[in-house]
């Protein structure tokens, strides 16, 4: 705390890390002699820059564009680029943490960084957009590489912006190479990676419930966000028989007491992709239940799937969430679990899928993409998601591994240590750097 002032998130995602890993460390003393936790705690590099456009009216803009390169020790830097306005250095700082566990959870080569700009794109011309983004791309691309750091998508970078970050790497270097992941199918872009965080998120929920010999069928689900991710995993959820009931965004959640249908969320996915407008609008368009202010957690439900953002459920939606029968989190988004709502739910015992295990499907496809650039191959569809199943599989087995507890499943200690075990293991074998 004292060497990272004014960093709560930052501060949150190590704690939640340093009180699952202490006790291993403590039994496992060659980590402690080489002070592997505390060096995980400090990013190798922080750039942060200027980024100056020009809006539709000739105004001269300036943003802080940022890229934390937090640890390489097992692969290139990897990890999304976010921009909303809320964006810091905590934040950030935050994400490129949480990136270091889950791109080693993957079992790809891969190492943890995180990036963006407080830039806020709502309400932003789609020219806008373009230029900011070029001017972003106009310094970060000194810091980037194929082999060096591999930026992707997050809150706010869509395929749209990361087509615009990816043609100003092209046209600035004159090379094409996979530097950015999420690209469009007809630049070097995978299948199944614009589907493969909320797709990932509900084959781990599978694997979670087959251990307890149940399946998602009939199961009642709140999801909150309705961006990429929540997207995603709502249509995963349809395709596997469970109930979506509800989605969120920034101006409140609609709710379908038997589950939205699929002309619904079709219609949802072109709303936020495409003509970027709030849920009321399919209020308006199918008369479904609009509550505008407020989060869904209050919904009874048997799982809940956050997928908006950090923080989103607080202790007294834990409360409520456990009060109505839910037996089950999975963490679409990155610790959308508050430190006193994550106490509530671990000492339910409930099944619990913290991000860095349950949402690690979108990197794992980006890991993915980078192969099959250097390789200049597309693989088709079903194989990329065929795979994801399976690293979806590896990644619950980790956890089970470094998490079973009498008979519960501690699934963040297990993604904690598992996700450890590989990068700290290759910090030792480089001695101290
Ligand atoms: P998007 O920008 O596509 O969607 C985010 C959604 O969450 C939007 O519906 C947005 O509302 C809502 N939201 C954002 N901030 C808030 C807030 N403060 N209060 C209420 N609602 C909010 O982002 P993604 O779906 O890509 O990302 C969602 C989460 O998943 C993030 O935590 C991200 O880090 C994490 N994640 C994403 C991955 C990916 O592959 N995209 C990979 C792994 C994790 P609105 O529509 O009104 O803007």
């Amino acid at each position: 705390i004292r060497r990272n002032p004014g960093q709560p998130e930052f501060h949150q995602a190590v704690c939640e890390v340093a009180e699952t890993l202490i006790p291993y460390i403590n039994a496992h003393p060659v980590y402690e002699r080489a002070c592997i936790l505390e060096r995980l705690t400090e990013p190798d590099r922080i750039v942060i820059f200027r980024v100056c456009w020009e809006d539709d009216a000739g105004n001269v803009r300036v943003n802080r564009g940022y890229r934390v390169q937090f640890n390489n020790a097992i692969g290139p830097y990897k990890g999304g680029l976010r921009f909303d306005k809320s964006v810091s250095l905590s934040i950030l700082k935050f994400l490129g943490f949480e990136q270091i566990f889950k791109n080693s959870l993957t079992t790809l080569p891969m190492g943890g960084a995180k990036g963006g700009s407080d830039f806020n794109p709502k309400g932003k011309s789609d020219r806008e957009v373009m230029r900011f983004c070029q001017a972003f791309m106009s310094e970060l691309y000194r810091h980037i590489g194929k082999d060096v750091d591999v930026p992707a998508g997050d809150i706010g970078v869509g395929t749209r912006e990361i087509s615009y970050l990816f043609g100003q790497y092209k046209r600035l270097r004159n090379e094409f190479t996979g530097v950015l992941t999420g690209k469009g199918l007809a630049f070097g872009g995978s299948p199944v990676r614009t589907e493969a965080t909320g797709y990932g998120c509900v084959y781990f929920a599978r694997e979670m419930l087959a251990r307890q010999h149940e399946g998602l069928e009939g199961k009642r689900c709140v999801v909150s966000g309705a961006g990429n991710v929540a997207q995603y995993a709502a249509q995963k959820l349809m395709q596997e028989g469970a109930k979506v009931l509800t989605l969120s965004d920034r101006s409140g959640y609609i709710f379908e007491p038997e589950g939205l249908t699929e002309e619904e969320l079709a219609f949802i996915i072109d709303l936020k992709t495409n003509r970027r407008g709030d849920l009321s609008e399919v209020a308006k368009e199918f008369g479904t239940d609009y509550f505008p202010g407020e989060k869904p957690w209050g919904v009874p439900c048997d799982m809940a799937f956050p997928c908006a953002t950090q923080n989103e459920i607080e202790e007294e939606d834990a409360r409520r969430l456990l009060a109505n029968g839910c037996r089950a989190v999975v963490e679409g988004a990155n610790m959308p679990t508050t430190r006193e709502a994550l106490r509530h739910f671990r000492a339910a015992r409930i099944l619990f899928a913290p991000g860095k295990a349950a949402n690690a499907g979108g990197v794992a496809i980006s890991g993915l993409e980078m192969t099959q650039n250097s390789m200049r191959l597309t693989w088709p569809r079903e194989e990329v998601d065929r795979q994801l199943q399976q690293i979806m599989k590896r990644i619950h087995e980790q956890c089970v591994a470094h998490g079973q507890e009498d008979s519960w499943v501690d699934y963040v200690k297990g993604a904690n240590i598992a996700g450890f075990i590989k990068v700290a293991g290759a910090m030792l074998a480089y001695g101290i750097l």
